[in-house]
């Protein structure tokens, strides 16, 4: 993947962060071999970000015209607010994140991003303002520092250090003989899934962007490096509107709100409590999972 953009780096800032847009998505969403359907409005404006609320209204989508796979879904989420989408498999939880990256356009309805359409911004703006910390980070094989660094043009060594810490990844470098300078990656030091992680959350504490996707981004960790990665991540939503896309409902019980889709529909939102007392959807598929981890902890036993 580097490879293929490496020509782009001559060409400057411009590049680089489209191309940071590209691979980020393409690790979020697996959509290399998908074609890009969107392009900007002539003369469109770049996206002004004051209080980054975020609205689908009424939007109505499929990939393709004979199945919809979003029916005129409503969705507010209020600048500065943790929440959660949740839903069984194929509800079109990761839909919702594409269009909010406008790899698609919706057929019906709009995206609003503190009241500006997204169809009717740059997108480079909108992607300048949305940070992602997907499932399986990549990183490239260079420098652990350079990994951080890239999560915006110009960050120096202060920058870098300040995300580290904050992204609890300093105990690993201080443990390297090289520290930031250690190369990592295919061709040097092979991180764990947890390690990556941290790399990913300290690259987006660098590009400090108002709006933040998690993609399950716990999936793949054992519990206790779940939670060490969950009170990271916290540090990360402070001051920001965090949207998770998550199976493990226990990563994102203290959401402020949970919107469950089923089928792409709305079926219910509010918070964790709320949607337990209601005995719906949600309580249903969490009283699975606890089942699920009683299972797993006899077995274990
Ligand atoms: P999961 O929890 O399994 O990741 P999800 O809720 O994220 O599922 P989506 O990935 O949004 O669900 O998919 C919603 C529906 O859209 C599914 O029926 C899926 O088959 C379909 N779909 C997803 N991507 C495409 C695509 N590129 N082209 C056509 N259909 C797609």
């Amino acid at each position: 993947l580097t490879q293929l953009f490496r020509p782009l780096d001559m060409l400057g800032m411009v590049y680089r962060t489209i191309r940071q847009g590209l691979i980020d998505m393409a690790a979020m969403f697996k959509l290399m071999d998908e074609p890009q359907e969107v392009a900007d409005a002539p003369g469109a404006p770049a996206l002004v970000i004051r209080q980054p609320a975020v609205v689908f209204d009424n939007v109505t989508f499929g990939y393709d015209p004979d199945r919809t796979i979003l029916h005129g879904l409503t969705l507010e989420i209020a600048a500065g607010s943790k929440v959660a989408i949740v839903g069984p498999s194929g509800a079109g939880k990761s839909t919702i994140a594409r269009l909010l990256f406008r790899f698609y356009d919706p057929q019906g309805g709009r995206i609003l991003i503190d009241g500006q359409d997204i169809r009717l911004v740059t997108q480079i703006s909108l992607r300048a303002a949305l940070g992602i910390v997907p499932q399986d980070s990549v990183l490239f094989n260079d420098t652990i520092g350079y990994n951080i660094a890239y999560g915006r043009d110009g960050a120096d060594l202060s920058d870098v250090e300040a995300a580290a810490r904050a992204a609890a990844l300093m105990p690993l470098i201080e443990r390297l003989p090289k520290g930031f300078e250690t190369e990592v990656g295919e061709r040097g030091l092979k991180l764990s899934g947890g390690e990556k992680q941290r790399v990913a959350i300290a690259r987006t504490l660098v590009k400090n962007p108002p709006i933040v996707l998690f993609d399950e981004a716990t999936s793949a960790l054992d519990t206790r490096t779940e939670q060490d990665i969950l009170s990271t991540m916290r540090g990360l939503a402070e001051q920001r509107t965090t949207i998770s896309i998550a199976h493990r409902l226990s990563t994102i019980a203290d959401s402020d709100r949970i919107f469950v889709l089923d089928q792409g529909r709305l079926v219910e939102s509010g918070g964790h409590l709320e949607l337990l007392r209601r005995d719906g959807l949600y309580a249903e598929m969490w009283n699975r999972q606890a089942a699920e981890q009683g299972d797993l902890s006899e077995a274990a036993e």
